[in-house]
């Protein structure tokens, strides 16, 4: 099926994890894709392995300059935006990120990457949407975003942060009639480099800590990337064109329980 044919789709994070999975998910639906991620090396081979759609772009969510320069090369080639997926991340976890021990240069360092990189990148990208007729973001928060997290304080809030910011941009687009919706998507443990440094900070081994995790979760098991890759083709394609200002959380069950 070719659900998200002619579609042109930026994801951060592109070269890792739940970003990569998009990516190739995004492009077998018939996008193409830009991935855009930090290191040259990662954002190569992972485009590169994807195919010919899959383009990349070496640059750093953090940094405004960039994305100026990334939605407007994007703009040129394709003649307009579609869809932007905001997946990079960072994650800090352990008794030292806790409401005490937090220090102020990682408060910081998560809120630069978490919650200013999809300010930056829903501002840039809406105009370009707006000039495309219309479009989807989806930002990646989290479960910690919707429930306490004591040991990882800063990006629970930066995650929470995700959330709400998502909702405003939905209403101020939808208020002007851009025809952009703007959506969150609320991860629980997924098997990534992230979500396995998360579970190895609760255990001496990764499998200790996996388990630990597992046992935690309704459903029994660990998401994996293409868990969370469906649901954001379902928010970027037409199928969801009435559904904006959402959290869809995709967590084995966890927040319900
Ligand atoms: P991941 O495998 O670590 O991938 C994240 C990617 O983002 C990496 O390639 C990383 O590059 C890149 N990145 C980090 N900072 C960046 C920056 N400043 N500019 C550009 N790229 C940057 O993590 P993941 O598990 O796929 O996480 C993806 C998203 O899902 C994140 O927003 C995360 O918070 C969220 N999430 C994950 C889980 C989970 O269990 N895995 C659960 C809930 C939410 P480096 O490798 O160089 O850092």
């Amino acid at each position: 099926m070719e659900r998200l044919k002619g579609k042109t789709v930026i994801v951060t994070g592109g070269a890792s994890g739940i970003g990569h999975a998009c990516a190739q998910r995004l492009s077998q639906e018939g996008a193409w894709v830009r991935i855009v991620d930090r290191t040259s090396d990662a954002a190569v081979s992972a485009a590169t392995a994807l195919g010919p759609h899959v383009t990349f772009c070496v640059a750093d969510v953090r940094d405004e300059a960039s994305w100026s320069t990334l939605i407007s090369d994007v703009v040129a080639e394709r003649e307009g935006l579609d869809v932007l997926v905001n997946a990079a991340g960072i994650f800090m976890r352990g008794s030292e990120h806790n409401p005490e021990t937090t220090t102020l240069e990682d408060w910081r360092a998560i809120h630069a990457v978490n919650m200013e990189g999809v300010f930056l990148g829903c501002k840039h990208a809406i105009p370009a949407m707006r000039e495309s007729g219309g479009g989807s973001i989806i930002n990646i928060s989290s479960v910690a975003g919707l429930r306490a997290s004591a040991h990882s304080a800063a990006y629970g809030a930066s995650k929470a942060g995700v959330w709400q910011y998502s909702k405003s941009v939905a209403h101020h687009c939808a208020r002007r009639g851009y025809g952009i919706r703007c959506n969150s998507i609320h991860p629980g443990s997924i098997d990534t480099p992230m979500g396995q440094h998360a579970m190895m900070g609760v255990a001496a081994t990764l499998e200790e800590g996996r388990e630990r995790y597992r046992q935690g979760i309704p459903l029994k098991t660990i998401g994996e990337p293409d868990d969370i890759a469906h649901a954001v083709v379902y928010l970027a394609s037409d199928e969801s064109k009435y559904v904006t200002g959402q959290g869809l959380t995709v967590d084995g069950g966890v927040m319900m329980a």
